[in-house]
C-alpha cells in the first residue's frame, strides 16, 4: 500500500469519516485526508479529530496500522470510550 498524499485540510463538503463512518460537516478544518494506492486502486478517506486522538492513543491496535471503515468506532464501542452524538438518543 503506498500513500500518496496524507494532509490536514478543511472540508469544502460533507464526508464519512473511514474510523467511525460518521459524518463530518462541511467546512470542518483539521480533518486529515489520505489518498492511498493498492493494488491498482486509489482510495481517498478522510478521518475525524476523534479517531485521529483515538490512533495516537491506541497505536499498534491494528495489525500493520491497516483497518476497515467503521472499525475504529467499533474499537470505542468494545472499550467503553464511544459516545454516541446522534440528536434525539436520550442519556443513559
Ligand atoms: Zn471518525
Amino acid at each position: 500500500m503506498d500513500v500518496l498524499i496524507d494532509k490536514l485540510v478543511k472540508t469544502r463538503k460533507f464526508h464519512r469519516c473511514f474510523g467511525c463512518n460518521e459524518t463530518i460537516p462541511e467546512k470542518t478544518d483539521g480533518i486529515r485526508f489520505t489518498k492511498l494506492a493498492n493494488e491498482g486502486r486509489v482510495y481517498s478517506t478522510y478521518t475525524c479529530a476523534r479517531c485521529e486522538e483515538w490512533i495516537k492513543n491506541n497505536h499498534g491496535y491494528f495489525e500493520d496500522g491497516e483497518y476497515y471503515r467503521g472499525d475504529i468506532k467499533e474499537a470505542m464501542v468494545e472499550s467503553g470510550e464511544w459516545k454516541s452524538v446522534e440528536v434525539g438518543e436520550e442519556a443513559q
